[in-house]
């Protein structure tokens, strides 16, 4: 394998982000946070990508002095870990704060280089309103197709459409756990007490977003590495697609300090496979039927044509970043280091892979060996 080339320069000169309101608190609506990537994109920090890609998915995420409401074992916002709020890393990043105001007039002044924006709401009674306020200020500058990463506690059907008159075009639904059990075993019930997130709230969000958004307007964020097996992942993959609803993979990437943060990473010959499945279903028509899985719902064997196979493997497409689109339907929200620290060889591609990239993603997969399998 290649040595990792994806470090960013450090940020090296963090611009002024922002004024502290009246009562010095730096909260939403006023202030959000932006993805480190984000950052760099709007010169609103220095630095560079190790390689070069062009880049215009602008993440943001709301932020409250006692942080996130919910407690999710693998989180790295989660309630229980320690540390302050401010202090917390989300899916292994840091995420600068920046004044709303200057964000969205950066956003005006880089809109020809953006393709897709995002705001990430958090467990917190204000998360609704406050997003309303943010859209508003971003609709009345930006064009670029703006999404939400919603959290269900706080929403129900009006508020969605809501959100749908104000001009949001994607909902995403950090399902994250895959199955019932494990959704309730790591999200529903928190060790410290309080209130845990509920499995048919989130499915019902799902449904109304799909609903009042159309077909593939929605999509959930599914966690590969939480314990779930090959065959629950293939299994939800697919009843989503049959609900027009698309499936976006993230790679378990334990965040220290969480109630999940000596857990392994997840492997990456099988994350690799879990791509090129989710992949085969989504865009090539595989059903679940195309796969053979072991006893312990492992995938074992892929039973389609191995040449559609092969070919998808070769496209590299499988292992691009799984994120909403933008306008023209070109990748949009591609969150370089959502699934691996910068130092770390790409987990998804926030580009599409090169020749180095595809003889090094080919000897991940071992692609033959399930093949071979599916003929027997
Ligand atoms: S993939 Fe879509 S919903 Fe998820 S973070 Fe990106 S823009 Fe938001």
């Amino acid at each position: 394998m290649s040595a990792p080339t994806t470090s960013p320069a450090a940020p090296t000169v963090p611009v002024a982000l922002g004024r502290p309101s009246g009562n010095g608190s730096q909260e939403s609506p006023t202030w959000v946070r932006v993805s480190g990537a984000s950052a760099i994109a709007l010169r609103l920090r220095s630095g560079r990508f190790g390689r070069s890609f062009a880049f215009g998915g602008i993440n943001l995420l709301l932020t409250y002095d006692d942080g996130c409401r919910s407690d999710c074992a693998y989180c790295g916002l989660a309630r229980t870990r320690p540390g302050t709020y401010d202090e917390k890393s989300f899916i292994r990043v840091e995420w600068p704060l920046v004044a709303t105001d200057e964000l969205v007039a950066r956003m005006a002044a880089h809109e020809e280089r953006l393709t897709r924006l995002c705001i990430s709401m958090v467990t917190h009674p204000r998360a609704f309103r406050d997003t309303v306020t943010i859209t508003e200020a971003i609709r009345s500058s930006v064009r670029t197709p703006l999404s939400v990463l919603v959290a269900p506690p706080t929403l129900n059907r009006r508020k969605l459409e809501r959100l749908a008159d104000l001009g949001v075009d994607m909902i995403g639904v950090g399902l994250d756990a895959v199955t019932e059990d494990l959704f309730r075993s790591l999200r529903t019930e928190v060790p410290a007490g309080g209130a845990g997130l509920s499995w048919d709230k989130y499915w019902s969000v799902v449904s109304d977003a799909r609903d009042l958004f159309g077909p593939w307007k929605v999509n959930c964020h599914l966690l590969v590495g939480l314990g779930e097996r090959d065959r629950d992942l293939l299994e939800l993959i697919t009843a989503l697609h049959d609900q027009q609803v698309l499936s976006y993979l993230f790679c378990f990437n334990p965040e220290p300090d969480s109630r999940l943060g000596e857990r392994e990473k997840t492997p990456l010959r099988r994350w690799r496979r879990i791509q090129l499945a989710r992949f085969l279903v989504q865009e090539r028509g595989f059903r679940l039927q195309d796969f053979g899985f072991d006893d312990e719902g492992g995938l074992r064997a892929i039973l389609g044509p191995p040449e559609v196979v092969r070919d998808a493997i070769r496209s590299g497409e499988p292992f691009m970043t799984n994120g909403c689109p933008g306008e023209q339907g070109e990748p949009g929200c591609t969150r370089p280091y959502g699934s691996y620290r910068p130092s770390e060889p790409f987990r998804d591609f926030p580009f599409l892979p090169n020749g180095e990239d595809l003889a090094v993603l080919e000897a991940e997969l071992a692609i033959e060996e399930l093949l071979e399998r599916g003929r027997r």
